[in-house]
């Protein structure tokens, strides 16, 4: 059996980073070493309790809070039927990370507290973000358009602080985020338009019409 794989290897294998000869090596040891399969298991779920608690904490508070836990039998199996399968993790992996805006959508809309500053006025909202972000981004005024602003907040997406305005049509909810470095979501189920502007990315997610997520990019884009 080849070497085992150390604690930095299971953790860029996790995140995606070893190189593609790198990880056909790990995947060809986990299919035939449990232990080492249960450390990435370990791994995986403790990503995935950061990402899920990702969107209320800033990186240092999050630190502090995530321990590691306990890897259940089943989440080997699960590991070693995906690698039986020919799977691997590394292609759940780039799907889990493309998710993670579409997830944040979701879990935000589902929260009772989904913006932190409460206003349909942009002039209310955009100085709000000043000093929680380091960066500043125009809101435009949607007054002559069917959207209109509910509030925002400031996400955490790879421990990068990202705006979150929550925009209304009608009864649909729209999450836009805007940040440095924002991938945009690659996810069924919701509609979503990105791009960049004034040296941002951004994403709109919503479940409206691929026009509508159209038209309020023209609104950010040219907003001053
Ligand atoms: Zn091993």
């Amino acid at each position: 059996m080849s070497e085992h794989l150390n604690a930095a290897m299971v953790e860029q294998y996790a995140d995606g980073e070893l190189r593609a000869d790198e990880v056909a090596a790990a995947e060809e040891h986990l299919r035939a070493c449990a232990a080492c399969a249960s450390a990435v298991v370990a791994q995986l779920q403790l990503k995935r309790a950061v990402r899920e608690a990702a969107w209320t904490l800033p990186p240092d508070a999050l630190r502090r809070r995530i321990t590691r836990r306990r890897v259940s039998p089943l989440a080997v199996a699960a590991v070693f039927l995906a690698f039986s399968l020919g799977l691997g993790i590394a292609s759940l992996l780039r799907t889990s990370s493309g998710r993670e805006l579409a997830d944040l959508h979701a879990t935000i809309l589902a929260s009772a507290h989904p913006v932190d500053v409460i206003s349909t006025d942009r002039h209310t909202v955009k100085p709000w973000f000043e000093g929680r972000l380091p960066f500043s981004f125009a809101i435009p005024e949607l007054g002559a358009t069917p959207f209109r602003l509910a509030g925002g907040r400031v996400v955490y997406v790879r421990e990068q602080p990202v705006a979150y305005l929550l925009v209304t049509k009608g009864a649909h909810k729209i999450s836009l985020f805007a940040g440095r470095d924002v991938a945009a979501p690659r996810v069924d189920g919701f509609e979503s338009v990105s791009w960049r502007a004034h040296g941002l990315h951004f994403v709109a997610i919503g479940d409206v019409s691929r026009d509508d997520l159209t038209a309020l990019r023209n609104a950010f884009v040219t907003a001053r």
